[in-house]
């Protein structure tokens, strides 16, 4: 019974954090339906229009948005290092 009981406790927990390492991945970022930008969901831009969609599949397709910065993939979230670099 103990046996049982702490093996079920180790499947759950592994789950969370899985779960957790899912969550870390798939960022949602926002896309508009005619931009050709991805953008963080507090950006002006998507007034018109916001679609939600998984960062590393935004990154494929659309280019990050010079005016909110969303993150990129792959890449720590440094902005301070991102928005120093075109002044
Ligand atoms: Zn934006």
């Amino acid at each position: 019974m103990a046996f049982a009981f702490r093996r079920l406790l180790s499947v759950s927990t592994l789950i969370f954090f899985a779960s957790l390492a899912v969550v870390a991945q798939t960022e949602t970022v926002y896309v508009t339906r005619t931009g050709t930008k991805y953008h963080r969901a507090s950006c002006r831009s998507l007034a018109k229009s916001s679609i939600p969609i998984s960062l590393s599949e935004a990154a494929g397709r659309y280019g990050p948005c010079s005016i909110c910065r969303p993150p990129l993939p792959g890449a720590s979230s440094t902005p301070a290092a991102t928005a120093s670099e075109r002044s």
